[in-house]
């Protein structure tokens, strides 16, 4: 398996953070999978309402961190927003039935998706959000990677 930078963005405010996930939300298809990474405070939550935004879901959005998973139907597409802080590992996010909104007809983005890393589908798209401090505090460099399987030689 490889994992290759598709493509990397530079913000520097939670509005651009939103407008780039605005904007990946529009090319989203039913069954697409965004596994969102970064730490605590990184944006994971900030982009996840560009991204809803995207879908033409017009309600708030607000961190499901708490209660795992947020379901917005209001959209293009049914939207699927988790957020595993709180999972321990794989085994228990099984649990939850997450098998089903990963084969479903929405699009889901999962917040802290490396804890369930074992158990994501490949082919999945990869969004890393990381600070740049050096440059200003609110800085952010955002990785949208494809994994795909590794090319035969
Ligand atoms: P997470 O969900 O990753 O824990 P949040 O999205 O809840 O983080 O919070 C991100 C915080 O960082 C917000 O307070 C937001 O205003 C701030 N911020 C500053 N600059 C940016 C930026 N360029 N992109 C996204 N968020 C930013
Ligand atoms: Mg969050």
């Amino acid at each position: 398996m490889a994992a290759e930078v598709v493509r990397a963005y530079k913000t520097d405010s939670p509005e651009e953070t939103q407008a780039i996930a605005e904007a990946l939300a529009r090319e989203a298809v039913a069954g697409d999978i965004f596994a969102l990474n970064g730490d605590l405070g990184v944006g994971k939550t900030v982009f996840a309402k560009g991204f809803a935004r995207g879908l033409g879901i017009e309600e708030p959005i607000t961190s499901p961190t708490f209660t795992i998973l947020q379901e917005y139907d209001t959209g293009r597409l049914p939207l699927y927003h988790f957020d595993i802080y709180r999972i321990e590992d794989s085994g228990e996010m099984e649990e939850t039935g997450l098998s089903e909104y990963l084969d479903g007809a929405g699009v889901c983005l999962i917040e802290w998706a490396e804890r369930i890393a074992d158990i994501l589908p490949e082919g999945i798209n990869y969004i890393t959000i990381e600070k740049d401090a050096s440059a200003s505090p609110d800085r952010r460099i955002i990785n949208v990677e494809k994994v795909t399987e590794a090319k035969q030689t």
